[in-house]
């Protein structure tokens, strides 16, 4: 950045991260902002998920911005077409939609540490360059299928849950279903009532505790609307049941085994048949793996059109899923609901930072960023729900808030300081991520494989805490944590 020029950022993302940090610094006057966005629509995971069932699972008076809390959500747990036209309407409202570049597939971006900014390229030839570059690309956005052989000779339809083929008439269908996570958890319960057979191949079961959904009723909604603090009220009392269940990590390992106690309850009060409640019983620590919320997936396993298959899955084949005891089970739909490739924070984008040093291979062990927000010899990157941001319960949006507000100190800092850019010292960074490491050794999380850790198992997306700890450590950013350096 030259003095008296503004600080110009460019995005990476229209998703609530890239949305939200944008907001956050037009608030604070910076102007010259452009968001990057691969797809033709905004809306990140809330754009591509689009499966029967499709919801999310934090209640929407937390899951929603702060400053944009909206009265009248159809529901608590709203579906992902109101969370989509929430985010497009928040969009507008803040001005940006004219902000955002859509159809811009960001291939590699390059740090020229002579002009001290940064050139980005993207898949349709053009270079765009900035002073400062913002990645706001999520955890969750490449789907992972799963390594399985003959996974392409199967002769009927086969999609991946966040990208569901809205074509596949599933009616009176045969349809395997591999995978058990969140997503699996909402569309099994949706389309049970629809198919003719659903076979579903559950590698490991989950924890799953009730969900206390609700429609909000008009009356409701003009409550929210009317009387100030209602709504904040709602949103507090979740936040403060996120927080409760996140001490149980690691501080009040008691609260997690009384949360557990919940999850087996549910599991008996749903399932009869000794057999299906041996099947779905967990044999690792609540919390390991992401807990679910789901009234109606256990109800949805009882049915006869339904059989869970615990034995592996060895082999697609034309016809169907092969397991590991021989058994052909004949299909004429795949659903994968295998998750994504979520350790591989950043990628397929080249990032160069000071001396072409590549993002990758600064990562090659595993991502890891001060405050999951930005990396040594990165000057003026920064990151939203990057490296160990991720929560085993509670909302992200109240994280990207506080990434965005520190990203935004870090804006002002370069303002402040025109023609340097900004790069967190590395012993800084280092004993943050020795003390994290620390903390990460004493969390369930250890103990199951899950997306939050790496092939080597290296726990590289969670945050071992409350988000009140994070916020704490984020609130305000200390220059000395920094070195500001004339651009050559
Ligand atoms: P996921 O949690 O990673 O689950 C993937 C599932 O596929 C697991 O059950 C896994 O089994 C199974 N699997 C993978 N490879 C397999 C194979 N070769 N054979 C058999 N099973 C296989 O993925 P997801 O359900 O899409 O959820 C990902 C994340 O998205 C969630 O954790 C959550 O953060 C987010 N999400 C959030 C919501 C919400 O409501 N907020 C909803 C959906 C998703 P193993 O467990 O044995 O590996």
């Amino acid at each position: 950045m030259s003095a008296g020029c503004p600080v110009s950022v460019l995005v990476i993302g229209a998703g609530f991260g890239g949305i939200g940090v944008a907001i956050e610094l037009r608030r604070h006057g910076f102007g010259d902002i452009t968001i990057l966005e691969k797809a033709p629509d905004l809306g990140g995971v809330w754009r591509e998920n689009t499966y029967p069932g499709a919801a999310c699972d934090v209640p929407s008076p937390l899951y929603s911005y702060s400053f944009e809390q909206k009265p009248d959500w159809p529901q608590r747990y709203s579906g992902q077409a109101a969370i989509h036209a929430y985010l497009r309407g928040v969009t507008e409202r803040h001005g940006l939609l004219d902000r955002i570049e859509f159809d811009v597939e960001v291939t590699d971006a390059v740090f020229d540490e002579e002009s001290g900014r940064w050139t980005v390229h993207s898949a349709d030839g053009d270079t765009r360059v900035a002073d400062v570059l913002i990645s706001a690309v999520g955890q969750l956005s490449r789907p992972q299928l799963p390594d399985i052989p003959g996974i392409g000779s199967f002769t009927g339809s086969a999609f991946h849950s966040a990208l569901w083929d809205h074509g596949v008439d599933l009616t009176g269908k045969r349809v395997a279903c591999i995978g058990t996570g969140a997503s699996a958890i909402q569309y099994v319960p949706a389309i049970q009532p629809q198919v003719a057979q659903l076979t579903l191949f559950q590698r490991t079961p989950a924890w799953v505790l009730p969900k206390f959904d609700t429609d909000y009723s008009p009356i409701q909604h003009k409550l929210f609307a009317k009387i100030p603090g209602m709504l904040l009220l709602e949103r507090l009392g979740w936040w403060l049941t996120a927080e409760i269940s996140s001490l149980g990590l690691v501080e009040l390992p008691i609260i997690s085994r009384l949360v557990s106690r919940m999850a087996a309850r549910n599991l008996t009060k749903n399932v009869d048949d000794p057999e299906l409640r041996a099947k779905l019983t967990p044999d690792y620590p609540i919390a390991c793996k992401r807990t679910l919320f789901s009234s109606d997936y256990y109800p949805a396993l009882t049915r006869p059109n339904v059989e869970v298959t615990t034995a592996a899955v060895t082999e697609i084949t034309a016809q169907g899923v092969r397991t590991g005891d021989g058994t052909l089970h004949e299909a004429d739909v795949i659903i994968y609901g295998t998750g994504f490739k979520g350790t591989e924070f950043l990628w397929p984008m080249r990032i160069r930072g000071r001396g072409g040093r590549e993002l990758a291979d600064t990562w090659a062990d595993g991502a890891h960023a001060y405050y999951g927000i930005t990396v040594p010899e990165f000057p003026n990157l920064f990151m939203v729900y990057g490296p160990n941001t991720n929560l085993g319960v509670g909302s992200i949006i109240y994280m990207i808030e506080s990434q965005s507000r520190y990203i935004r100190q870090a804006v002002q800092l370069l303002d402040a300081t025109p023609g340097h850019t900004l790069e967190v010292r590395a012993e800084t960074e280092r004993a943050f991520n020795d003390e994290l490491q620390k903390r990460l050794d004493r969390t369930p999380w250890n103990f199951c494989s899950s997306w939050y850790r790496n092939a080597a198992g290296k726990i590289t997306n969670n945050w071992p805490g409350t988000v009140t700890r994070y916020r704490r450590r984020v609130r305000t950013l200390d220059p000395d944590d920094y070195t500001l350096t004339p651009a050559a």
